[in-house]
């Protein structure tokens, strides 16, 4: 059956959640949650807890995946539902380990290695009647991701902006403070030289202060003048809002870190 798979889809309906796989079709969609627990697993039913027994007998509590995993099937309900779309929308729990032991299955959910997935998957009627139409389904799912951004640590922690030490920061000995030069940044302490300095700087920013990130909120924490902070910031392949004179930059951290592609230098 055609078919469209999604990897970490972040949507929001009532609340923001994100699925780790969905498998979607023209007639039923299949949001599946990824656990890479080591140990032997219970999910238990009541309290709903996902309890992990060490090899030394010592135990951890988790939230239940599959409470979890139903909570993302009302959740995309609610999102098909608020645009005219109705299909059924099934549950499953993946486990990474193959060899994982599980003491007690969960009763409602379905729970899976990876390598079971395809005849799962089969089980599934081939030519069910379209309850929609899967390319448009698919355009609008990926058009509503919605970038993960954890809370920056001024912000959950009450700090004062003010706080924070500024400079980019030379990776080699940690000094803070490293000056521009043409095409990369060299460090006043022990000389040395990095083009791409000013990316882990940009991406403490937006750990540690704010979510958006402004021209002049570059300039104060690279230390470096206006053209320099509007190059940076569009070389950094951030998501931009707002107009010329009010833009903020956004980072989305699971799309940016997933990232092995090297970073142009600013061209001076
Ligand atoms: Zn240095």
């Amino acid at each position: 059956m055609e078919h469209q798979v999604f990897h970490d889809l972040s949507l929001k309906s009532s609340q923001l959640f994100q699925m780790d796989h969905l498998f979607q079709t023209s007639s039923y969609s299949i949001i599946f949650e990824t656990k890479n627990i080591s140990g032997k697993l219970r999910f238990q039913e009541n309290p709903k807890q996902l309890i992990r027994i060490k090899a030394n007998g010592e135990m951890d509590a988790f939230e239940c995946p599959a409470a979890q995993v139903r909570r993302k099937c009302e959740l995309l309900g609610d999102w098909f539902q608020n645009r005219n779309i109705n299909m059924p929308i099934y549950g499953a729990v993946v486990l990474a380990f193959p060899k994982q032991l599980v003491e007690l299955a969960p009763k409602k959910t379905k729970i899976f290695f990876p390598s079971q997935l395809p005849s799962f998957i089969r089980t599934f009627p081939q030519e069910k009647k379209p309850l929609g139409n899967l390319k448009s389904i698919a355009q609008e799912l990926a058009a509503h991701h919605q970038p993960y951004i954890p809370e920056p640590i001024c912000q959950a922690y009450d700090i004062p902006r003010d706080d924070i030490l500024t400079g980019v920061k030379c990776q080699k000995c940690v000094t803070l403070g490293m000056k521009k030069i043409k095409r990369s940044w060299a460090c006043g302490k022990c000389g040395h030289h990095d083009q791409y300095a000013h990316i882990p700087t940009i991406i403490e920013w937006y750990l540690v202060v704010g979510e958006n990130m402004t021209n002049k909120d570059c300039r104060n924490f690279l230390h470096v003048d206006m053209k320099t902070a509007t190059r940076i910031l569009q070389s950094m392949e951030l998501l931009g809002t707002g107009g010329k004179r009010n833009r903020t930059y956004q980072i989305d951290f699971k799309r940016y870190l997933q990232k092995s592609t090297k970073f142009d230098c600013i061209e001076d």
